[in-house]
């Protein structure tokens, strides 16, 4: 089972957004169209900033980072959440703990051509720190937390899992 340096910004993700999806993730329940979520994903970004590279930090990968130590991450849906804000929480407690003192994380959303800019502050990096934590308890639980209620499941790659009797 994974421990405190395995969890990913995909882990802070869905601990945000549904716990129950965590809990399926870390035991390789992976739905096709998942795959071809995060292959959009990556389209959005290239297509978006072509000139920049991703960074892998090993857990947790990053879209860029600029001279300036801000974190940048290019999101293909239209509206930020708090989900999107907690996994660039989490990025920049990865390069915080690599010794690169990051300024805080700039959230893209190329759809609407809007632009979030999230400091990392004290506070921030606390909350950091307790998702990992929270993510841990979650992947960790002997028994799947319960669904969300339904409006929830709009879009999630896992409906065919927890919503088919
Ligand atoms: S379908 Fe709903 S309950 Fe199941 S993992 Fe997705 S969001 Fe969670």
């Amino acid at each position: 089972m994974i421990g405190r340096e395995d969890i990913g910004g995909v882990h802070i993700k869905y601990l945000h957004h549904c716990r129950r999806q965590l809990w399926l993730y870390v035991r390789g329940i992976r739905p096709e169209h998942l795959s071809a979520a995060v292959q959009t994903g990556e389209a959005v970004h290239d297509v978006s900033y072509p000139r920049h590279s991703p960074v892998d930090l090993g857990a947790a990968r990053l879209d860029f980072l600029d001279g300036q130590q801000w974190v940048h991450e290019v999101k293909s849906s239209s509206r930020p959440t708090d989900a999107d804000r907690a996994q660039a929480y989490h990025y920049c407690h990865q390069l915080q703990r690599l010794g690169v003192e990051v300024q805080g994380a700039v959230l893209h959303y190329p759809a609407t051509r809007r632009t979030h800019r999230y400091p990392y502050t004290p506070e921030a990096a606390a909350q950091a720190e307790e998702d990992i934590t929270a993510a841990l308890a979650t992947a960790h639980a002997p028994v799947y937390p319960e669904r969300l209620p339904r409006t929830g499941c709009r879009g999630c790659s896992f409906a065919d899992y927890c919503w088919t009797e």
